[in-house]
């Protein structure tokens, strides 16, 4: 779950990392009654979620005189189409260099991984493009409670060792909010020392419980829902609804609507074992997305059942097409029961899913 910036650097700061003074306002409080910081010079930032807010608009630079318009033009603006419902407003910092500092954690070698660049401010996917060799990064190993000196020293090269302090507290704020990523751009040098102007805190969503933490709110509606019935669910953009068992076959099938051609509205992995409620709330769920016009099911029967799941199916009786392959354990009760009803089926994955993406154009 992405932590909105204000929340982010409140966790900074009690880590020990230097942040703009600030205060943090909703959309329809009383101006009057905010607390701005009694400085000249501001910045309003949009709390959105989106890459290069700043160049979209979503930062306004604001004096004493005009704090109150700039905050209400920025209100009533949307950056990258996300209508503005907070806004953090800060000093301004006097900038002298731009830093680029993450920590995130490297898959392939199991390790956290901290990414550390002189040439701040810009997006790193740009830099990583054009000038890769200016990026340093380092892993360290998972079980080092702190970065050990020779990392810092390797990452910050002739940088200032000052920075070193920053690298180290923000390793243990990823740590200890088991983050996937903890990213300061820019990190900021100032003639009163290095501030983090901008914070990014993504925490791993299977810590939530642990972080104390209630709610995903990066989750829609209906992914919610999936959640409560514990399917592994993520919405896309297309119109051929998925139902899967096991992460693989159900990526599998993701995968191969969109080589030939489909758009997949969905991931979604009823488990293992599903019965009929099961099925019948899953079909529901992708009956219920407005732009699905045909749904595909493809599921392999070992300890699920296919004549519970072809009851699920009929249970749901959702008014889109639903194409079935089913194989495996009680495979004949099941495909008794769907051509009773006149439901559509195919015996391999590769017609189910080529029949589905006919009947989705
Ligand atoms: P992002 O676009 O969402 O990454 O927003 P940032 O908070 O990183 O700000 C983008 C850019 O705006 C920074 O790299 C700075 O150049 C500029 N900026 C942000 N805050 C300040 C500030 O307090 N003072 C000055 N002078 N520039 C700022
Ligand atoms: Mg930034």
């Amino acid at each position: 779950m992405k932590l909105k910036e204000f929340e982010a650097k409140e966790i900074l700061a009690k880590a020990g990392i230097r942040i703009p003074r600030g205060v943090h306002i909703r959309k329809g409080q009383m101006l009057d009654s905010v607390q701005v910081p009694a400085v000249g010079k501001m910045v309003a930032k949009a709390q959105v979620e989106v890459a290069g807010r700043g160049k979209a608009g979503g930062i306004l630079m604001a004096e004493r005189e005009n704090l109150k318009e700039t905050i209400e033009k920025l209100f009533s603006s949307s950056v990258k189409g996300i209508p503005v419902q907070d806004i953090l407003v800060e000093e301004r910092l006097d900038i002298q260099h731009e830093y680029y500092l993450s920590i995130t954690i490297d898959r392939s070698q199991k390790t956290p991984v901290i990414l550390f660049t002189t040439e701040g401010g810009v997006e790193i996917e740009t830099l990583a493009r054009n000038n890769p060799d200016a990026i340093r990064r380092a892993s360290v190993y998972p079980l080092l409670a702190t970065v050990p000196g020779y990392t810092l020293r390797y990452l910050l090269n002739t940088a200032p060792g000052e920075i070193g302090q920053v690298i180290q507290a923000l390793y243990r704020v990823f740590m200890e909010k088991d983050a996937l990523l903890a990213e300061i751009n820019p990190l900021v040098l100032t003639p009163g020392g290095l501030y983090a102007a901008d914070a990014k805190l993504i925490i791993d969503d299977n810590a939530l419980a642990r972080q104390g933490i209630r709610e995903n709110r990066d989750l829609s509606e209906r992914e919610r829902e999936a959640a409560a019935q514990g399917f592994s669910f993520v919405e896309l953009e297309g119109n051929i609804g998925v139902i899967g068992n096991g992460a693989g076959l159900t990526m599998a099938t993701v995968d191969l609507i969109t080589r030939i051609g489909g758009k997949p509205a969905n991931f979604l992995d009823v488990g293992g074992g599903a019965d009929r409620t099961r099925v019948a709330h899953a079909v529901r769920l992708l009956g219920s997305m407005p732009d699905v016009s045909v749904i595909i099911v493809n599921l392999l029967g070992g300890i699920t059942r296919c004549d519970e799941v072809a009851a699920g199916i009929i249970e749901a009786g959702v008014s889109q097409q639903v194409i079935v392959r089913l194989a495996g354990t009680n495979e004949a009760e099941g495909k008794e029961l769907l051509y009773s009803k006149g439901y559509r089926m195919l015996d391999t994955m590769e017609e189910a899913v080529s029949a589905a993406v006919e009947a989705a154009s």
